[in-house]
């Protein structure tokens, strides 16, 4: 995009002052309205809608408005610090606010956000109090992949032909690096997957650009080739074709688990559930658990990721994001049960998949209750937290054999160690393990509605126990599923 105006000036700061070195292509002059809420300047959301030349759509009925840019649709509500960016939530530091019938963002955490999602930069000269639209300039456009018989290709799209060279390391990533190339790293998570990668992740440095690509198979044999008109880069990927005996699915096949991705359920202003008694809050014991956990598994030399280590509200769509991006092997969320009856107790471990009695059913719709912490409205949260809205992109299904073993055998560790009831394992339509592309479960450590397992929930002793459990079931996994790979 080119800048085809002479300012955007911010009300506050009005006073013309000169442009220096932009293109200019037509002198005109902007004004961004403001206001201001105590000390936090707010910028009108129309006015940057201008800006960045995207399409407003305001509903007075629902205080919801919609920008579209092109390639992403970001929708806000007044009074609401949440901003869904396509299917992504994220949360802003001040609420939007409304004023004159127009909708208000706070100018810092906008921009902030904006920048993550935007195709250019909204530059804030805080000084002149201009805001100006920079495009941000790119040579690597995108990535796209086609499925052959028996090759995925990818195609590297660039803007003219450069330098490149490649390599496979050990772990199984092909490393392309382009020389002198840019690439929005922002962008490589809409890129698709070729069937033959796991995960894909992008690097800009100074002088060159990254991207690495996690094969599903190591010893799959690579083919680099490229063309100066249009300028690209081809890579064949061609797979191995020896079945796996341990799954039945021949798309996950990985020769070790060696990344763990820990997901303490909840945080921030969700809480989770709430013990009746002492008032324990979910969002803290499982924090504590996950910790001991990742200490565990890190002890026994896996390499963790957690999705957060801190009392943060994280997006569930989020989680399963990060754990992609990283390559992970295995998907583990960890939560404590919650029933409107007191009586109920035990631990269980889930996967995702349609729930088949009404008490697996209930769990997740708990969990899923999370969704309203990032949507705009509870209305809409309810409907993501649908079940059939669950179910309608599963791609946990690939994963449904390794998922279930998984909880079969975190499950099975915790049997008899714990003085609580083993309640099996079960499946469920858990939004946070959705769309995560390996096997992937989540915990129910115990009942934090129980006042027993509440005051135990509250026990550093009892949450050692736990995390030991859990670990030592992943560490088995980890054991029988390398086995079957020699
Ligand atoms: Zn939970």
């Amino acid at each position: 995009m080119i800048l085809s105006v002479l300012g955007w000036w911010l009300t506050a700061g009005s006073a013309i002052a000169n442009v220096g070195g932009r293109n200019v292509f037509n002198q005109r002059e902007h004004i961004i309205k403001t206001t201001k809420v105590g000390e936090i300047i707010y910028v009108s959301l129309a006015d940057i809608q201008i800006l960045i030349n995207a399409g407003l759509e305001w509903n007075p009925f629902s205080g919801t408005a919609k920008v579209d840019t092109g390639d992403r649709i970001i929708k806000v509500s007044m009074y609401s610090p949440y901003v869904m960016v396509d299917n992504d939530a994220y949360n802003m530091v001040y609420s939007a606010a409304f004023q004159d019938g127009e909708l208000y963002m706070p100018l810092e955490s906008f921009l902030e956000l904006s920048n993550k999602v935007l195709r250019g930069e909204l530059v804030y000269d805080y000084g002149q109090e201009r805001i100006d639209y920079v495009p941000r300039f790119h040579n690597i456009l995108g990535l796209s992949s086609e499925e052959r018989t028996n090759a995925s290709l990818i195609t590297v799209s660039l803007s003219e032909a450069m330098q490149y060279e490649y390599n496979v390391t050990d772990e199984g990533w092909l490393n392309l690096i382009i020389d002198g190339g840019r690439v929005d790293t922002n962008l490589v998570k809409q890129w698709g997957i070729a069937k033959a990668v796991q995960a894909i992740r992008a690097y800009q440095f100074e002088n060159s650009a990254q991207l690495s690509f996690r094969l599903k198979e190591k010893n799959a044999s690579i083919k680099v080739s490229d063309s100066k008109n249009p300028a690209r880069i081809i890579i064949s990927i061609s797979a191995e074709t020896d079945e796996s005996e341990f799954s039945g699915n021949p798309s996950w096949r990985k020769n070790e688990i060696e990344l763990i991705v820990i997901d303490p359920g909840h945080g921030g202003q969700d809480s989770g559930a709430v013990g009746r008694k002492y008032g324990t809050k979910e969002k803290d014991v499982v924090l504590e658990i996950s910790k001991m956990v990742a200490k565990f598994l890190e002890n026994k030399g896996l390499k963790v990721m957690m999705t957060r280590n801190e009392d943060v509200f994280i997006p569930l769509g989020g989680r399963t994001q990060l754990a992609n991006r990283l390559g992970a092997d295995l998907f583990v969320s960890i939560h404590a049960n919650a029933s409107p009856k007191r009586k109920p107790r035990g631990s269980q471990t889930f996967f995702l998949s349609q729930a088949k009695n009404d008490e697996a059913r209930a769990a997740a719709a708990l969990e899923n209750s999370s969704l309203k912490f990032e949507m705009e409205n509870e209305a809409l949260a309810a409907k993501m937290g649908d079940l059939d809205y669950i179910l309608m992109d599963l791609v946990q299904n690939e994963y449904l054999k390794e998922s279930s073993e998984l909880a079969e055998m975190i499950q099975k560790e915790a049997d008899g160690k714990l003085k609580i009831p083993n309640r099996g394992i079960d499946q469920a339509g858990f939004y946070v393990l959705n769309k995560a592309y390996m096997p992937a479960v989540l915990v129910e450590t115990a009942f934090i509605s129980n006042e027993v397992e509440e005051g135990l929930l509250k026990k550093e002793s009892f949450q050692k126990k736990v995390a030991e459990n859990i670990a030592n079931g992943i560490l088995e996994f980890k054991r029988k599923y390398q086995l079957t790979k020699k």
